[in-house]
């Protein structure tokens, strides 16, 4: 018998989720399904994306819902429109053998009267990011008083995106009895918080250990200079020619970036970030389902709910500022029981928080050596040799040029020909790499990178020389930034390029950081009224004298709290409300 009819599936679902090729359960259909074919239970399921939960969900509500009854009956809460969309479909596609099922995937950045029509024709199964249903329950347009199920799917991202308050307001239109499934790839207290709040003795499952990774996935690291970062990012994807991976940066600024560089360096690479608009973000991410992207640049919120199959590598430019991102970002790979590789650039001083995300994710990171050029030259040389062995020769287009072909080579050996042709691709990496340094770091070698005082002079990722300038701030430890944080929070208020900072000295009340000189005048613009968990930011050149002792009150050479042109200019708010890798929380929750 069919596993899933085994289940308790009927034939219908079972046809449908066979053309999908889904054989067997995965390991939390198999235990969700029974549970919730129940429809007594509220339920809390632990597990990573890429598991199959959505059809753990999905197939249970066909089971239980009445499609005679055209109101609607489930509600499910997604955190993003690629993630609503994702499940709206996807239940569509199972529900395809049973007729009159609606469901209406309701999302931002959309037309909402698009939206408000579907609903107004009957729907059964709303599936819904948290602002856009508020907005539509504010409307009036929505009746959940039959609301017999509620999912809050990666319930664990949409708290981390702040949406705490609109689930609150959302559950809270629906009925008491309602059973509420949960489902989170993480646990922190926020998501504990939320069920025990919102369901009564939740049966509570857990897919793989807890809070631990997926098991096909690899986890790597790399040790290599903060200058050195883009030449051996380059390195690692042309030591994998057949790589189809996402690289996940920080900030958008930096994403633009590297996406830019790439282009310009010819690979095929694009961004996904929030500056784009809804239309273009659409556009990169069918380029990069249709596998005509190989790698896809994007920020964490960006990527939010991709769901491709076959992500061979998952990049970690730059590490994110909390670890569970980690777990989301490396989700992204190994999805439907393939493998994956999670890999992560880091300096020295980013070895700690490697260490800490081995002990969230319960698996042990695999120390990497960022290959040497003679490496990368081989890889692509034996990429191209396969490609050569798997062609598909199509004889009709090729045969009437082959006499003359023949003829050009008639001169030359069969060996001859061979080396001819593999050096075409050889010659173009071979010439790049000739000579190219070792990137990777000695853990034991002194940080001489960031020992250096005052206004230097260094080399930066592209050779080119670059003066650097030292200036004060007066954030520091007291604030909770580490200095990776302290570095992203410059380079957002500014808009510089993090490739802009030199060494960082973060102290307790204070910070000095060095800028080049191009973008000096950037950073105190960007820092001119600017509030940081209610105190006045202030940005001031640290001088040649400036002694690190004296603290933050003397000697203020250039201080734009106390500039020419602020007065009575409104202040920007810029305190962020994330949590740093110590996992305190920076600023008081909105949850
Ligand atoms: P999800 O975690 O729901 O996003 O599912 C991840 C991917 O696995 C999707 O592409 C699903 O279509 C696929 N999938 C889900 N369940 C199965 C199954 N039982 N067999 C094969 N593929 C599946």
């Amino acid at each position: 018998m069919n596993p899933f009819v085994e289940l308790g599936i009927r034939h219908d679902i079972v046809n449908a989720i066979t053309e999908l090729g889904f054989e067997k359960p995965t390991p939390i259909q198999e235990q969700a399904v029974p549970v919730l074919l129940t429809g007594s239970n509220d339920f809390v399921g632990l597990a990573q994306t890429g598991t199959g939960k959505t059809a753990a969900f999905g197939l249970p509500l066909l089971e239980l819902l009445d499609f005679s009854q055209k109101h609607p009956q489930a509600l499910i809460l997604c955190p993003t429109r690629e993630l609503c969309l994702q499940i709206s479909k996807d239940i569509e596609k199972f529900a395809k053998n049973i007729p009159n099922v609606h469901v209406v995937a309701v999302y931002g950045g959309a037309s909402i009267s698009d939206q408000l029509r579907q609903i107004r024709r009957g729907v059964h199964i709303v599936v819904a990011t948290p602002g856009r249903m508020l907005d539509i329950i504010g409307r009036d347009a929505i009746d959940f008083s039959h609301v017999r199920y509620v999912v809050l799917d990666e319930a664990d991202e949409m708290l981390n995106m702040g949406f705490q308050e609109d689930i609150n307001n959302i559950l809270s239109t629906t009925p008491d009895e309602k059973k509420t499934w949960l489902f989170s790839a993480t646990m922190p207290a926020e998501v504990r918080r939320i069920a025990k709040n919102y369901m009564t003795d939740p049966y509570e499952l857990t897919v793989g250990t807890k809070n631990s990774g997926n098991a096909n996935i690899e986890h790597h690291y790399y040790v290599i200079r903060a200058r050195d970062k883009y030449a051996a990012f380059k390195r690692i994807v042309d030591s994998n020619p057949e790589i189809f991976g996402i690289v996940f940066c920080r900030t958008k600024v930096e994403t633009q970036e590297i996406a830019e560089a790439l282009i310009k360096d010819g690979y095929n690479a694009d961004s996904l970030h929030g500056d784009l608009s809804q239309q273009q973000r659409d556009k990169v991410m069918k380029r990069y389902r249709e596998r005509s992207l190989q790698l896809l640049i994007a920020t964490d919120v960006a990527a939010r709910g991709i769901d491709v199959n076959d992500v061979t590598h998952v990049i970690n430019y730059s590490l994110p500022d909390e670890i569970e991102n980690y777990t989301h970002r490396s989700g992204r790979t190994a999805r439907a029981g393939k493998t994956g590789i999670s890999l992560s650039l880091v300096n020295l001083k980013e070895l700690g928080k490697i260490r800490q995300i081995e002990k969230v994710i319960g698996k042990s990171f695999i120390k990497m050596d960022v290959p040497r050029g003679e490496a990368v030259v081989e890889s692509q040389l034996f990429a191209m040799i396969n490609k050569v062995q798997q062609v598909s020769v199509n004889d009709d287009h090729i045969d009437p040029y082959l006499p003359k072909i023949m003829e050009s080579f008639a001169d030359l050996s069969k060996e001859e020909i061979i080396k001819r042709f593999a050096s075409l691709e050889f010659n173009r990496f071979l010439e790049y790499y000739q000579n190219a340094p070792d990137l990777n770091v000695d853990a034991n070698e002194r940080r001489g990178d960031f020992d250096r005082k005052g206004k230097t002079e260094r080399f930066g990722r592209d050779g080119y020389k670059s003066d650097y300038t030292r200036l004060f701030i007066n954030l520091g430890s007291v604030d909770d930034f580490t200095r990776g944080d302290i570095l992203g929070y410059i380079c957002n208020t500014t808009r510089i390029s993090g490739k802009a900072i030199g060494k960082i000295d973060l102290k307790g009340v204070y910070t000095f950081f060095e800028v080049e000189n191009a973008s000096v005048d950037k950073v105190f613009s960007g820092f001119q009224d600017v509030d940081f968990n209610g105190r006045t930011v202030r940005v001031e050149s640290a001088g040649e004298g400036r002694s690190e002792s004296r603290g933050g009150s003397e000697r203020r050479n250039r201080s734009f709290r106390n500039g020419p042109d602020n007065g009575g200019r409104r202040k920007r708010e810029n305190g962020g409300g994330f949590r740093d890798f110590s996992g305190k929380r920076r600023e008081k929750s909105r949850w």
